[in-house]
């Protein structure tokens, strides 16, 4: 039996910035850019929200509703800090931990053995335990599936606690208001109260054909959703770091050979795999290289297109490290991390 815990932490942000300044914590205060700079709210503690503050807000609107907002700088740093501290806590219970942001993640508790199994066990432990080592504090859902387990989440927030056991689903999502659903925004939820649709038992009673009908291929997924079913697996994967091609020579090389022989496929293989992934919002170009020695240097240059002109002037300064013949020489491009550029495009800073 599948069993998902979505953990949110609250007001994350703003969380932090109270954490590390107690006179922050009663005063409406949100993160964002300034108003003078056209910033937006990323995030707003409770008593900002009393005002009608919410993300994604113009800072200038913000102040408008309240005029003394205390509006804080963000400092990612520090947030990327707190947040692998508390995604190391989610791998302390499974390796099943899928981050969403820097906040938020799905945990696959399904074959987690410790607390008897208890979804509202491991659920209270881990909310304990984060706060307790970053003082931050979390909401947390327990559902048999992603979509439920975020709902849950949200249910009791802040610091809440919801659990959605099997037996429960029918009844929770018979009462579930269409706005809850997962991919229904404001344009749709429209378009379904057109059809006399507010409530999932409303859109249970609706045939697949006629929701396919209506809305293509998501007509499928409100069809199942309605039903309290989603299929969506948690996925585990590493950020991918780099884009490398390496080649280890038969025989050591000069530089010359080098240039002459390697370079050029290496950096065809390098660009056919940057095409796979999609090119990089930005990235460093680097280059390895190992000499007959087996001492190995890296050199790396930001700013440069990964073209073979670049590497073989790259090539060219990290050979001068060790003047031997080369055994090994590898060609690659480091990716800024997602998460970090995704971030700085929200605040509009230059990537
Ligand atoms: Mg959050």
């Amino acid at each position: 039996m599948t069993k998902i815990l979505h953990a949110d932490c609250d007001c994350f942000y703003a969380a932090v910035e109270m954490r590390d300044n107690p006179e922050l914590r009663d005063i409406p205060i949100a993160v964002g850019g300034s108003a003078e700079g056209r910033g937006v709210i990323a995030t707003c503690n409770y008593p900002a929200r009393t005002f009608g503050i919410h993300s994604a807000m113009s800072s200038a609107q913000a102040l408008r509703l309240c005029p003394h907002l205390t509006v804080i700088k963000p400092d990612f740093e520090r947030y990327r800090e707190v947040s692998a501290q508390i995604m190391a806590i989610f791998r302390e219970l499974t390796e099943w931990v899928e981050p969403l942001s820097l906040d938020e993640a799905y945990l696959d508790i399904s074959g987690v053995e410790r607390f008897k199994g208890s979804g509202t066990w491991m659920a209270q432990w881990l909310k304990a335990e984060v706060l307790r080592r970053t003082g931050i504090t979390v909401s947390i859902g327990v559902a048999p599936n992603k979509f439920l387990a975020k709902i849950a989440s949200d249910w009791h927030k802040p610091d809440g606690l919801f659990v959605i056991t099997p037996e429960q689903v029918d009844a929770f999502v018979a009462e579930l208001g269409v706005d809850k659903l997962p991919g229904v925004g404001p344009a749709t939820a429209q378009r379904l109260k057109q059809m006399n649709i507010s409530d999932c038992t409303e859109l249970g009673r609706c045939s697949l054909s006629i929701l396919v009908d209506r809305f293509g291929k998501f007509g499928h997924r409100l069809y199942e959703l309605s039903r309290g079913i989603d299929r969506r697996d948690v996925k585990v994967h590493r950020e991918r770091k780099s884009i490398s091609a390496e080649n280890t020579f038969e025989r050591d090389l000069t530089p010359a050979q080098v240039i002459a022989q390697e370079l050029t496929p290496m950096v065809d293989k390098l660009a056919a795999r940057i095409d796979r992934h999609g090119t990089p919002a930005s990235s460093k170009i680097f280059i390895k290289l190992r000499f007959d020695d087996f001492t190995t240097t890296t050199l790396e240059s930001s700013a440069m297109l990964p073209s073979i002109t670049n590497f073989t002037e790259l090539f060219e300064r990290a050979w001068q490290r060790g003047q031997r013949p080369v055994r090994l020489v590898g060609v690659g491009i480091r990716l800024l991390d997602a998460e970090h550029s995704r971030q700085l495009a929200l605040f509009g800073a230059p990537l």
